[in-house]
């Protein structure tokens, strides 16, 4: 048997490393979830609350899909289009469509598809398309490709003249852009965690599940509520410059990459707020009709401000996306 040199003994440990963590995300995310911020629709009516260009869109007639020969990419077998404001020939707006349609990648749409052995590290094929896990090197999903399929399509519908068809699109493109700004969807536990959880993964998945999912129910919670912190970042996040935020798929990048570190600032305040169970290896979710609005100089006052950053980010990138729509399809 030869002997390592230095640089083949790093290699070595190199590869090692690498195949411990795709190990420790495949085990991780088996259980983990792939809903994002709770409810898009709900978030997305705050969000346009500033759009006045969306009133010149308040009479859209509905029009059956007719895509067949560009919108191409496998939809889950499940999958059934729906049509929630009426049959093609009713009017809609294009607010509706967004809020209507902002959670349509989720009804199945992705669910129970093929696309890469590695989707198992995702939770699946809906997983895949809805997230952007980073560790290290390492990237799991497509949610910056889908995003930009969408955002294609809606140019494809506009070229047509089809405007119901340029919004719903719209508001597909805008879902995978949502999802990719909760930051549990760029990575599932701070890094750290990950490493030192490595020997005892039950807890490791119960606590990361836990934070997930806790995360999402509080923001709904607090949505519903009218948090007025919550509600402002929602509402008036101002968009970025399309100079620098160029595409779709950069946005998706950029909001998963910025949520990552955010995970490690939540997850305390996380366990501060809500307590151990929030730690535990048993699923816990937080009694919600028990949440009140927070008081300022709370722990949860701080939790909400924490957490309207990427919620703010939502938003943002949201107008991002429509500002770029609109310079590219001339909307
Ligand atoms: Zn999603």
């Amino acid at each position: 048997m030869g002997t390592l040199d230095k640089g083949g003994i790093m290699k070595r440990s190199r590869k090692l490393l690498c195949a411990a963590l795709v190990v420790a995300f495949a085990l991780f995310c088996l259980v983990s979830p792939v809903d994002a911020w709770n409810s898009h629709g709900a978030c997305t009516k705050l969000i346009i609350s500033d759009q006045q260009w969306l009133k010149a869109y308040d009479s859209i007639t509905i029009t059956p899909w007719t895509y067949e020969e560009v919108d191409t990419a496998a939809i889950g077998p499940n999958f059934v289009l729906q049509f929630i404001e009426g049959k093609p020939g009713t009017v809609t707006s294009a607010a509706a469509i967004l809020t209507n349609y902002a959670d349509e990648p989720d009804w199945k749409m992705d669910q129970d598809l093929n696309f890469s052995p590695f989707q198992v590290l995702t939770g699946g094929s809906q997983g895949w398309r809805h997230q952007y896990y980073g560790l290290g090197w390492l990237r799991f999903g497509v949610a910056p490709s889908r995003a930009q399929y969408f955002f294609d399509l809606a140019g494809k519908a506009k070229e047509k003249g089809d405007l119901y068809w340029t919004f719903r699109y719209l508001a597909r493109a805008m879902h995978y852009v949502q999802d990719t700004t909760q930051p549990y969807h760029g990575i599932p536990a701070p890094t750290g965690l990950i490493f030192k959880g490595i020997g005892n993964f039950g807890a490791l998945m119960g606590s990361a599940t836990n934070h997930h999912y806790n995360l999402e129910e509080y923001q709904g919670a607090m949505v519903a509520l009218n948090s007025p912190v919550l509600v402002a970042a929602l509402r008036s996040t101002a968009p970025l410059d399309i100079a620098t935020a160029a595409s779709p798929s950069w946005l998706c990048r950029r909001g998963a990459y910025l949520g990552r570190p955010e995970v490690r600032t939540l997850w305390p305040m996380e366990t501060t707020f809500f307590g151990s169970n929030v730690d535990g290896k048993d699923s816990w979710t937080v009694e919600v009709s028990a949440l009140r609005v927070a008081k300022s100089g709370t722990d949860q006052a701080a939790y909400d401000l924490e957490l309207s950053g990427p919620l703010g980010r939502m938003s943002s990138y949201t107008k991002t996306l429509f500002e770029l729509a609109r310079q590219e399809y001339g909307l």
